[in-house]
């Protein structure tokens, strides 16, 4: 429709607003495989949907430098290929921000050390606001490889204070809240996480962030602007609607992450253990976010992280998994409604990925033998295999849909025999660099 406008006298303006996409939204199901998908849809609705299917479906690649790379016919030939070298998180979300290659547990920086450029860099370059939303600590590998540059990603405290003290970023949302277990219960004082300190900057910033006294110059104006520490579900919740403080840092009531850690019978079907409710959901947390970053008329990045598919993986939990898939495909319905209302496709790019592929998922065959996972129907859990407890090599889903997205689907040149066009996730990156250069 943009295009379609810009005609006669118009062109000169629509072309410089329209160059590039106003906003990125990047939504990363980390540790997320077809096969993980498939098992939700079937979940979900028999398999009589599949999620995203209102946008361009690909695959990607994921190897890191520390890696082997993938290559089709060995992946369908060779049942333990895909088990050799897979990246981690920290490698993958630097690609995926960067652009650029990295080694295992790099947050940031090329294997000598080197920073990179994030792509929330250039959104800033560009006056854009800017946020990172995830549903495991807030500075795990993948907001932290959005944002921070460190060789370690274990580094935790040094990591979160770059990201609280030094970015200006505007909204940052997580766990990890230091005074809560991991079923959101309120710890007494002696029973602090002294640990869970180091995710939200240390002690000493964390309770200057009690007191809204801690933050970074997110406006170039040379004054600095200090966060709004935000805990509770209500407060989470009042943030999608009416007017916002500037900038957010969200800290949900709860340690690791917002659901997958909590009590119960951790190997349950999806739901059977009641969720905790004190904690906001990946949906409503995108809701806020998004509210307080579109005040900015100059546009948005936005880095949304379903992190704990990927911990379900690796402890073969099918029923957390699914359970984060369906709160992950929550958050992604909260941005195409945001888009349609608030935005447009014109305005507005979307990629929906994966980092990796977590527990080389299955279904139920032989051993060392590649089956798809079974639909047992809606409401069932499907029969489905855990393969591994670490990554895998294995193509993830990629879904692109707005403003360039074109750009994106002209360099999946490669081809798999049953994933079909792919790129790799460096190519995908250097797509989002070249279009906010
Ligand atoms: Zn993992």
């Amino acid at each position: 429709m943009r295009k379609l406008l810009c005609v006669g006298l118009l062109v000169l303006l629509c072309g410089a607003a329209g160059a590039a996409p106003k906003n990125i939204i990047v939504m990363i199901a980390d540790g997320w495989g077809f096969e993980q998908k498939a098992a939700a849809e079937f979940y979900d609705n028999g398999g009589e949907s599949k999620f995203f299917d209102w946008m361009t479906p690909l695959a990607m690649s994921t190897y890191s430098a520390t890696g082997t790379g993938y290559d089709p016919a060995l992946a369908w030939s060779d049942f333990a290929y895909v088990k050799n070298r897979p990246t981690d998180s920290a490698a993958s979300a630097t690609a995926l921000s960067t652009g650029v290659r990295t080694k295992n547990g790099m947050i940031g920086v090329d294997p000598d050390g080197k920073p990179l450029r994030h792509i929330y860099q250039a959104a800033e370059d560009k006056g854009k606001s800017t946020g990172l939303v995830t549903s495991v600590l807030l500075a795990h590998a993948t907001p932290a490889g959005f944002s921070a540059h460190d060789s370690k990603r274990g580094n935790y405290e040094a990591i979160s204070q770059q990201m609280i003290t030094e970015t200006p970023i505007d909204v940052i949302m997580g766990a990890g809240h230091p005074e809560y277990d991991g079923s959101g219960k309120k710890l007494t004082p002696d029973k602090t996480n002294d640990k869970q300190y180091q995710v939200v900057g240390g002690k000493t910033i964390w309770d200057g962030l009690k007191k809204s006294s801690v933050g970074a110059d997110a406006d170039a104006d040379g004054s600095p602007d200090p966060w709004a520490l935000i805990e509770t579900r209500d407060q989470f919740q009042a943030l999608g609607a009416g007017d916002t403080p500037k900038r957010v840092l969200g800290v949900a009531e709860v340690d690791t992450t917002l659901q997958q850690e909590r009590g119960g019978d951790k190997k349950a079907g999806p739901f059977q253990e009641p969720l905790t409710e004190t904690v906001p959901t990946l949906a409503e947390m995108v809701r806020g976010a998004l509210n307080v970053l579109d005040n900015d008329p100059d546009g948005l990045f936005l880095m949304v992280e379903g992190g704990a598919v990927d911990w379900a993986g690796h402890d073969s939990q099918s029923g957390r998994n699914i359970e984060e898939q369906l709160a992950f495909r929550d958050a992604v319905a909260v941005v195409k409604e945001w888009v349609e209302k608030n935005s447009s496709w014109d305005d507005t790019l979307l990629v929906v990925t994966a980092d990796h592929e977590t527990g080389y998922l299955t279904g139920p065959a032989n051993e060392a033998e590649w089956a798809p996972v079974e639909n047992k129907g809606k409401g069932q859990l499907p029969g489905m295999k855990w393969n591994s407890g670490e990554h895998t090599n294995s193509l993830v889903p990629l879904f692109v849909k707005g403003a360039d997205s074109e750009a994106i689907v002209a360099k999946a040149v490669s081809e798999d025999p049953k994933r079909g066009k792919y790129l790799h996730s460096t190519e995908l990156s250097q797509t989002l660099h070249q279009l906010w250069k």
